[in-house]
């Protein structure tokens, strides 16, 4: 294909703005901003040093599976950042850690991995109807979906409608959902039935759970293989249209004008950077609702159930109290080198707090969520995308309609490459 080499600013170097960076780089000079000192997908990644061991620790940890995130594995697969199965068995308890109430552990048969409930003796009456539920959700909520049944309806309201249990949904979904989309459960309730059904329902049960087997860092060097120019603590502060150029102004008053911009920051960010000629964009960006939350990362013990046999790799504690749960991924069990070592933990939203002697790092994050009416919006964003003479384009996790995950990053980024004429090299 022959593509008139195009001079492309894309600012954010989160995984959406690395990958666009990527694809695009291909054909076109790329020049990437990215506020923070280092690029925004391992901006808050920490070493952790232990004796003669030195590991740098992703923060946040970031999983995936190889049927939800094709194409993430497929660009993964392209550049040659090498993935590993990882073991993110869960435990959840209550009452602060004392009541393990359900868990289960991954077995693995060749290529497939499967749950089996954690500890046989602690199986009760509450765990089997956990169990009996999850089974009927997979066998029953994808016919949903397929038959419209779900459409317009949010996760809440279709699992209280179709009569599941109040363990089922309170204390394993709603938990579980704001564990993996990083919000309170007011947020989970909210988000669209259909978008938790894709996700739940895509054979992930099955799949197990992978990494990138060198952390984040490896890909990230890879994915900047194509780009041109990296500016790091470089802060854009605003993006406007001049005589069928598009400005990048810089907050230190630097100024360069580009062919294309692709605005691969958070919606939230891009509604201050965008001028009045983007009103349409600027209007749709607001929809999408934001949250923050805490990452500790740290060797408290205490944060986890007390009987080794109650722990798992990723076990979740949950306070009637709080607006979301408390979930510690137990990292001597995810990464080898850390094996036998120290106790290390990265907790998301710490409801107890770690002895301040054992926290190694803590970090801030904000994350997007879905509501049916922000759904409603990314597709008008995208249809937004299809404009003739477009030269802003607007890329990131929250820009396709589905959990803001890593998945959505790429096929965000793949949506932009390929209306900029970038070919992309995989199908799935
Ligand atoms: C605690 C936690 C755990 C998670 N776990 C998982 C997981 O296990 N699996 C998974 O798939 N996903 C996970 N996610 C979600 C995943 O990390 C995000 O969906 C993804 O990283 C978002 O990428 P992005 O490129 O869209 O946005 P971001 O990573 O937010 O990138 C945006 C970038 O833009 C930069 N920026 C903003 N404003 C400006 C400006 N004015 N000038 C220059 N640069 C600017 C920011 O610094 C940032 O680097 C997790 C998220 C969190 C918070």
């Amino acid at each position: 294909m022959t593509v008139v080499k195009k001079k492309i600013a894309v600012v954010g170097s989160g995984i959406a703005g690395l990958s666009v960076a990527w694809l695009l780089g291909r054909y076109h000079d790329v020049t990437l901003y990215e506020r923070h000192d280092y690029p925004g997908m391992g901006a808050f990644n920490l070493t952790y040093k232990e004796g003669d061991l030195e590991e740098r620790i992703d923060v946040p940890l970031r999983a995936f599976n190889t049927c939800y995130y094709k194409n993430l594995v497929a660009l993964y697969n392209e550049m040659g950042v090498e993935i590993q199965r990882t073991d993110h068995s869960a435990s959840y308890s209550s009452n602060g850690n004392k009541n393990i109430y359900f868990g289960y552990r991954y077995i693995e048969f060749g290529k497939r991995a499967m749950p089996m409930f954690a500890n046989l003796s602690s199986v009760n009456l509450k765990s089997l109807t956990v169990a009996k539920d999850a089974a009927r959700f997979l066998l029953f909520a994808k016919r949903d979906r397929r038959k419209g049944l779900t459409e317009g309806l949010t996760i809440e309201h279709y699992l209280r409608a179709n009569q599941y249990s109040k363990a089922f949904i309170e204390e394993v979904i709603f938990p579980s959902f704001a564990a993996i989309c990083t919000c309170s459960y007011v947020a989970v309730k909210q988000y669209p039935a259909e978008i938790i059904i894709d996700f739940l329902a895509s054979g992930m049960l099955f799949n197990g759970i992978w990494r990138a087997k060198r952390g984040a860092e490896d890909a990230i060097h890879k994915m900047l293989k194509n780009c041109s120019t990296l500016y790091c603590n470089t802060e854009v502060k605003s993006i406007t249209k001049q005589n069928g150029r598009v400005s990048v102004l810089e907050t230190n008053g630097k100024e360069q004008l580009f062919d294309h911009v692709v605005i691969a920051v958070q919606a939230n960010q891009a509604v201050k950077m965008i001028a009045k000629d983007e009103a349409t964009a600027n209007k749709l960006l607001s929809t999408i609702p934001y949250e923050r939350s805490e990452v500790v990362v740290h060797g408290d013990v205490d944060l986890i159930p007390n009987a080794v046999q109650d722990r798992a790799p990723v076990n979740f504690l949950l306070d009637k109290k709080q607006d979301k749960p408390m979930a510690s991924i137990w990292l001597n069990e995810i990464y080898p080198s850390l094996k036998g070592r120290s106790p290390l933990f990265q907790t998301w939203n710490p409801i107890l707090e770690p002895k301040s002697e054992t926290v190694v790092g803590r970090s801030h994050f904000e994350r997007p969520t879905v509501n049916l009416e922000s759904l409603a919006a990314i597709r008008s964003l995208n249809k937004l995308h299809k404009e003739h003479d477009r030269q802003i384009w607007y890329c990131g996790s929250y820009a396709m309609p589905g959990i803001p995950l890593l998945e959505s990053a790429v096929q965000s980024a793949m949506s932009v490459a390929d209306s900029l004429g970038a070919d992309i090299p995989w199908s799935v």
